[in-house]
C-alpha cells in the first residue's frame, strides 16, 4: 500500500498504515496462526440467522443504531440498551472514539507494544500520540496513568504479548485519568474476568468488544462499545447512519444468544493455549504468559525469529512476526486445534533440528 499521489493531505506523506496479517486467496492447505482468529467454527444458529436474515428485506436500510444486537448486548451483560453501541468490528468503534473525543493536535495516550492501531489513526486524524512504553513484566508506568490526553486507550489483555491488568491497575488508570480511557478487551474471553465494573463506576471509562475471537466471527465484523449512557450518547454523534449491516445484526444477535458455543471455543483455545505454551518451553523457547488466544514466544537464540517465520511459510503455516524494538525477534502464533498445534510445532522441530 504505497502511493506517490500528489492529492493524499500533506499530513498523510510517509504515512505507515496498519498493515494487517496476511490472508491467502485460497486458505486450501494454509495453518492460519497469524491473525488471532478462532480455529472452531461459528455457533450453526449464527449461521441459520444469516440465512433467514438474507431475504428480501435486504432492500431496506438496518436500523441505525442495530437495535436487535443492541439489546442482545444489554441482555448478555445486563445493562441497558442506551448503554452499548454497536459497530463493524470493534476497530470501527476505535475509529469513532478518535472522531468523537479528540480534535487536531490533541494527544491520545497508549502504551507500546500494544495493538498497532492507534498510531495510523493518529496520522489519520491529525492527533499527537503520546507513547509511554511498559516497564517490567509489561506494567504500566505511572507517567501513562497521569497523562491527561482527552483519549487513552488500554488494551487488557495486551496484544501481542497476552499480558493482562488486573483491577486494580485498571483503576489507577481510569481514576488517573481527566479524558476517556478507552479499554479495548477484544480478547477477555481467555482471560479471568472483565472490568465491565469500571465502566459501571467511572463515567470516563469505556470498555470495547468483538465477536472476531471468541464467537468466531471474524469475517463478519461486529463489535461493541459499553460505557455509561451519555459517553455513549457522544461515541454515537459521529458514527456513520448504517455503519451495521442487517446480517450482521441478525448474526450478531444469535451469537450473543449462544453462550454455550461461545464457552465451549474458550474452553478448548485455553486448553491448547497453555498446552502450546508448555510445549514451547519445553523446545528451548521464550514464552510469555498468555490471557488471550495466542502466544507470544521467541526461538531459541541459534534460530533467529525471522528464519523460523519464514521456514514456517514455506511450510504453510502463518504465524506473525515482529520486527521492530523492543519486539523485534518475536513471534505471535494464534491458538489453533490441537492438529494445528501439531503440525505447527512438527514443523518448528524440523526447523530447530
Ligand atoms: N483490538 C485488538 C487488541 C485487536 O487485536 C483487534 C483484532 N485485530 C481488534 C481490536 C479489532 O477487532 P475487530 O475484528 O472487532 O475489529
Amino acid at each position: 500500500m504505497k502511493t506517490t499521489s500528489s492529492y493524499l493531505k500533506p499530513g498523510l506523506r510517509g504515512y505507515e498504515p496498519y498493515v494487517p496479517g496476511e490472508q491467502p486467496a485460497d486458505l486450501e492447505g494454509w495453518i492460519k496462526l497469524n491473525t488471532n482468529e478462532s480455529p472452531v467454527p461459528p455457533s450453526p444458529r449464527v449461521l441459520e440467522a444469516i440465512r433467514a436474515a438474507a431475504a428480501e428485506s435486504l432492500r431496506l436500510y438496518p436500523s441505525p443504531t442495530a437495535q436487535p444486537a443492541r439489546e442482545a448486548v444489554a441482555r448478555a451483560l445486563e445493562v441497558p440498551p442506551d448503554w452499548v453501541a454497536c459497530g463493524n468490528g470493534s476497530d470501527e468503534l476505535i475509529a469513532m472514539c478518535f472522531r468523537a473525543f479528540v480534535g487536531p493536535g490533541d494527544d491520545v495516550a497508549f502504551c507500546e507494544p500494544t495493538y498497532p492501531l492507534f498510531s495510523p489513526l493518529c496520522a489519520i486524524h491529525e492527533n499527537h500520540p503520546s507513547v509511554h512504553h511498559l516497564g517490567d513484566a509489561w506494567a504500566l508506568p505511572p507517567e501513562y496513568r497521569r497523562d491527561p490526553a482527552p483519549l487513552k486507550f488500554l488494551v487488557n489483555p495486551n496484544s501481542p504479548i497476552g499480558n493482562w491488568y488486573d483491577a486494580a491497575a485498571v483503576d489507577e488508570v481510569v481514576s488517573a485519568s481527566a479524558g476517556v480511557v478507552v479499554i479495548d478487551e477484544a480478547y477477555v474471553d481467555f482471560a479471568p474476568e472483565s472490568r465491565l465494573d469500571a465502566v459501571r463506576r467511572h463515567p470516563n471509562a469505556m470498555v470495547l468488544r468483538t465477536l472476531s475471537k471468541s464467537s468466531a466471527l471474524a469475517g463478519l465484523r461486529f463489535g461493541y462499545a459499553v460505557a455509561q449512557p451519555d459517553l455513549i450518547a457522544a461515541l454515537e454523534l459521529v458514527k456513520d447512519s448504517y455503519n451495521v449491516g442487517r446480517l450482521q445484526i441478525a448474526a450478531a444477535e444469535a451469537a450473543l444468544g449462544d453462550a454455550g458455543h461461545r464457552q465451549r471455543i474458550v474452553q478448548e483455545v485455553v486448553r491448547e493455549r497453555d498446552w502450546l505454551t508448555a510445549q514451547l518451553s519445553g523446545i528451548g523457547f521464550e514464552v510469555e504468559p498468555s490471557y488471550a488466544n495466542f502466544v507470544f514466544c521467541r526461538p531459541p537464540a541459534a534460530h533467529p525469529a525471522a528464519e523460523v517465520h519464514a521456514a514456517l511459510r514455506e511450510r504453510k503455516i502463518l504465524v506473525r512476526l515482529y520486527d521492530r524494538p523492543p519486539i523485534a525477534g518475536w513471534l505471535r502464533i494464534t491458538v489453533g486445534t490441537h492438529d494445528q498445534l501439531e503440525a505447527l510445532l512438527e514443523a518448528v522441530g524440523e526447523v530447530l533440528a
